[in-house]
């Protein structure tokens, strides 16, 4: 890992620690529910988890050996399920914590699955494609026992994509020594992929942000819209508002962001952008993403990141409504000030849960081998995702909670529900 990568990493361990606000919400809920310790201790920490080592020949000849996790957080409703990212900043308590929220997605959207996440300390922006396969290879010859499809099913997170998710296949397939489409979602189409599994995420995202405005009585075209993040999810669910008529007047990404009050040119920075999403490199006004999130919108999406709104800048966000694409943007240290101040906040585990779901619709076209058309997925996923909506505004409702501790509520009684019936908890 190169200096920079293990700064990240540390600033990152050291700054924050996803896993205890997972643990702190889990807490409140299961006493909000008046459920036994057990339930608590049975879910404040994955089931299982992996750490493997994978070495990697390079091109320049040297071996260069990687750390990567699985985290299989609980599978008392059906196998785990949850992205693989490769990032500099992954950390052990991170991937934890994100298979935590997998649970959660899973339980609020109803789908026959408990969480799981994976995380490789690497920066794909540093690697070729040839270094990128094998790695990806070894870390699937890594963790091939404890995966499967009827056990563990991973998919694309932040720097993975359907190329990885090929990779992964074949070499799972080779192991097992039969084709095992199953083993893995968000694959290319050729290989057994869903149609939009591509735009998933930014489209559930997009029915969520029809939901919340229509909700708050706030007109679309009059909307504008800063979303952090130009990658997969970012640039998609920019298209998608700019083609609804939204105003989307900022955007980040790993180099910066830029700002337009009148709105900006979204299919221009569409064609301008690379592979990892970035364009603001090629303007000379570009401001810093912290800068951005302060500035003055309707709607804020952070679509990077982990812990970008913090204590630190919560009290001067300049939006009305938060929509969380990325997993866990917001610190709960923010999130208490931003209720003070009456922003609202669409948690992640409810609004980004499009990728998962078309993901499982994946599953389900793999397992009986007949493929659906786009006109089904796209209903399919309209209809979870308004009613995962209506339960988490009826939960934060009838219990005065805010929506994350409504979908909390909703997906934790679900898994002790499992547990109980099966005789782990009594
Ligand atoms: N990585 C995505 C997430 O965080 C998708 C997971 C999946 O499709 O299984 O929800």
């Amino acid at each position: 890992m190169s200096v920079q990568a293990k700064e990240i990493s540390q600033l990152h361990e050291e700054k924050s620690n996803p896993l205890q606000e997972f643990q702190q919400h889990l807490r409140e809920v299961c006493e909000l529910l008046q459920y036994s310790e057990a339930v608590y201790d049975l879910l404040k920490e994955p089931l299982r988890f992996f750490k493997v080592r994978i070495p990697v020949r390079m091109d320049d000849g040297t071996t260069q050996v990687f750390t990567g996790y699985r985290a299989q957080h609980n599978d008392a409703v059906g196998p785990t399920k949850g992205g693989i990212r490769f990032h500099p900043g992954v950390t052990a308590d991170e991937v934890k914590a994100l298979a935590g929220w997998m649970s959660l997605k899973c339980g609020i959207a109803d789908l026959p699955y408990g969480g799981g996440k994976g995380g490789v300390i690497c920066d794909p922006r540093q690697m070729s494609t040839g270094e990128l396969e094998r790695l990806s290879r070894g870390y699937v010859r890594a963790i091939s026992q404890i995966v499967g499809p009827t056990k563990d099913i991973p998919a694309p997170d932040v720097f993975t994509n359907p190329q990885i998710m090929a990779w992964m296949m074949d070499e799972y397939s080779e192991i097992r020594e039969f084709e095992s489409p199953g083993f893995i979602t968000g694959k290319p189409l050729v290989l057994g992929g869903s149609v939009g599994r591509e735009t998933a995420t930014s489209k559930g995202l997009y029915h969520i942000y029809n939901l919340i405005t229509r909700m708050k009585g706030i007109p679309v075209r009059e909307a504008r819209v800063i979303i952090q993040g130009f990658g997969n999810v970012g640039s998609y669910l920019a298209n998608f508002l700019h083609e609804q008529g939204a105003r989307v007047v900022g955007i980040g990404d790993a180099n910066g962001a830029i700002y337009k009050e009148s709105g900006l040119d979204i299919p221009s920075l569409l064609d301008r952008r690379d592979s990892f999403g970035t364009v603001t490199h090629l303007f000379t006004d570009k401001i810093s993403n912290q800068e951005l999130l302060e500035k003055p919108c309707d709607i804020l999406i952070p679509a990077a990141l982990g812990r970008q709104i913090t204590k630190d800048n919560a009290a001067r966000l300049g939006c009305k409504i938060v929509i969380e694409a990325a997993n866990g943007p917001t610190t709960a240290e923010a999130e208490s000030i931003l209720e003070e101040r009456g922003i609202v906040v669409v948690p992640d585990i409810l609004a980004n849960s499009g990728g998962v779901i078309v993901s499982y619709f994946e599953w389900v076209q793999n397992n009986q081998g007949f493929y659906w058309d786009s006109a089904t997925i796209d209903k399919l996923l309209q209809e979870k995702m308004e009613q995962s909506f209506r339960k988490a505004v009826e939960t934060s409702q009838q219990y005065g909670v805010s929506m994350r501790k409504a979908v909390y509520m909703v997906a934790v009684k679900r898994l002790a529900e499992a547990a109980y019936v099966r005789g782990w908890v009594q």
